[in-house]
């Protein structure tokens, strides 16, 4: 039977506000309604969600299916603004001793011409769908496009890319930016990122403060971008050197171009570094210029501070008062297990509690704002359409295994399902085995206790 209509009753949905709970109709792959409940709605009809299951499923009527989250969270499907797929689990083949970053792109850049496309795709494919099995349901990856390499090095990865994007389409949306590293962007080497664009990639992705020719460079690229109407995204002062501030060179000529809300600047480290008025200034230049920007907590933690002795730099950008100056600001996993950093699987909760830790962000309304950085943020950053919990939108969420967002960062619940516009995609379960007699039993010690013990 075609189920073309889904009830989610009993839900929980912290970003709306309230905690109580919510009924979600999924027509045809997109919300039809999202309603708040009187109260916790128990039926026959219903089927209860057994000790070991996670989600429990009953179909009624024709065609339709309705799950009973008994006041499991349900998210908007996280998105990663910001990851690097094609070099993820390349750490055993290309490794990095010192763990710095000048040996990272050294070692990276001499393997670059040895790794095949099928090698470049299996590694893409086990990160995008790992981070599917998350909970993350759109993402954008930059890609290596060393144009100093030859031709065929530089497109076997972004062939990779969009064979990986089709291959996945129906399961997560992938949006591929070519990452020009360069020491200054020239003719040749803009005729190839052209090139790549007519192919297919979404946008263009450089690191200007590495270019001897910042301004050149980002003139460059935003001629080009105009001409294909597409969105810029800048790595953007990834330095603990204060005196790196590309991001003023990269807010005028946005505001010059034209260009406000298509462009993104990740990292911002050596913000972090700079005299408070200093860095007040370049943050109100990210706001006159509508720049939008991504913290990137995992790999400048890894990476960063290295120099420094005694107080050593967290790494991360500041984080409170780029979001009190009204800039959005997303998190994001970029590297997982490869020279760069060499943790990480792609789960944005794992994200979203480094954040917490970097950026001392740990009251209920700081804990729901990192939320918001996993979810609407970055889905403004990125330039979604149709997402969020809203009639009318796609319907790609994520419900974990927590009652509470506190519950979120406490338990980091492996016990969660994806959506993929209305469709069940993925869904994970933890076991757990107990050698010896434990009081209380299983629920006592693992069951989070707002699902089975309190009411609303
Ligand atoms: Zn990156």
């Amino acid at each position: 039977m075609k189920v073309s209509e889904q009830h989610f009753v009993n839900a929980r949905l912290p970003l709306s506000g309230s905690t109580g709970y919510y009924k979600v109709i999924v027509k045809n792959g997109v919300y039809d309604s999202i309603d708040l409940q009187s109260g916790k709605v128990e039926s026959p009809a219903y089927r209860a969600i057994p000790r070991d299951a996670f989600l429990a499923e009953s179909v009624i009527g024709e065609g339709t299916k309705i799950w009973d989250l008994n006041g499991r969270i349900l998210l908007p499907g996280f998105i990663d603004a910001h990851m690097h797929l094609d070099k993820a689990f390349s750490l055993p083949r290309v490794p990095n001793q010192s763990g710095t970053l000048l040996e990272a792109l050294r070692n990276f850049g001499v393997a670059y011409g040895e790794i095949g496309k099928e090698d470049i795709k299996m590694r893409m494919r086990k990160a995008a769908l790992r981070a599917l099995s998350y909970g993350t349901t759109s993402l954008r990856t930059h890609l290596d496009f060393n144009v100093r390499k030859d031709r065929d090095v530089c497109f076997r990865t972004i062939y990779a890319a969009l064979e990986i994007k089709e291959e996945l389409k129906d399961w997560i949306d992938i949006q591929l930016f070519p990452l020009t590293m360069h020491e200054s962007l020239g003719p040749k080497e803009l005729e190839m990122v052209e090139e790549a664009l007519i192919l297919g990639v979404t946008g263009i992705g450089a690191i200007p403060h590495l270019s001897l020719t910042p301004e050149q460079d980002v003139d460059r690229i935003f001629e080009l971008a105009i001409k294909y109407d597409c969105p810029v995204d800048f790595h953007t002062d990834e330095d603990d050197d204060p005196s790196v501030q590309t991001v003023a060179l990269i807010a005028d000529k946005t505001e010059q171009y034209g260009y406000q809300g298509k462009v993104v600047v990740g990292h911002l480290c050596s913000l972090a570094g700079m005299d408070h008025d200093i860095a007040a200034s370049m943050i109100a230049k990210m706001k006159n210029a509508g720049l939008k920007a991504v913290t990137l907590p995992a790999a400048n933690m890894y990476l960063q501070g290295r120099g420094d002795r005694g107080i050593v730099r967290r790494g991360i950008t500041r984080v409170r008062e780029i979001q009190e100056a009204g800039v959005p600001l997303a998190t994001a996993s970029d590297n997982i297990h490869d020279p760069f950093h060499p943790f990480g699987r792609g789960d944005m909760i794992q994200i979203g509690l480094l954040t917490g830790y970097a950026a001392h962000l740990g009251s209920p309304a700081d804990q729901l704002q990192i939320l918001r950085m996993m979810t609407e943020i970055p889905a403004s950053v990125i330039g979604l359409d149709r997402y969020g919990l809203s009639r009318g939108n796609q319907a790609d969420f994520v419900v974990l295994d927590a009652c509470s967002v506190e519950e979120i960062f406490t338990f980091l619940p492996e016990n969660r399902a994806t959506f993929k516009r209305g469709r069940l995609i993925h869904a994970s379960r933890l076991d757990h085995t107990w050698g010896v007699p434990i009081g209380g039993g299983e629920d006592e010690v693992f069951r989070n206790p707002c699902c089975c013990r309190f009411t609303q």
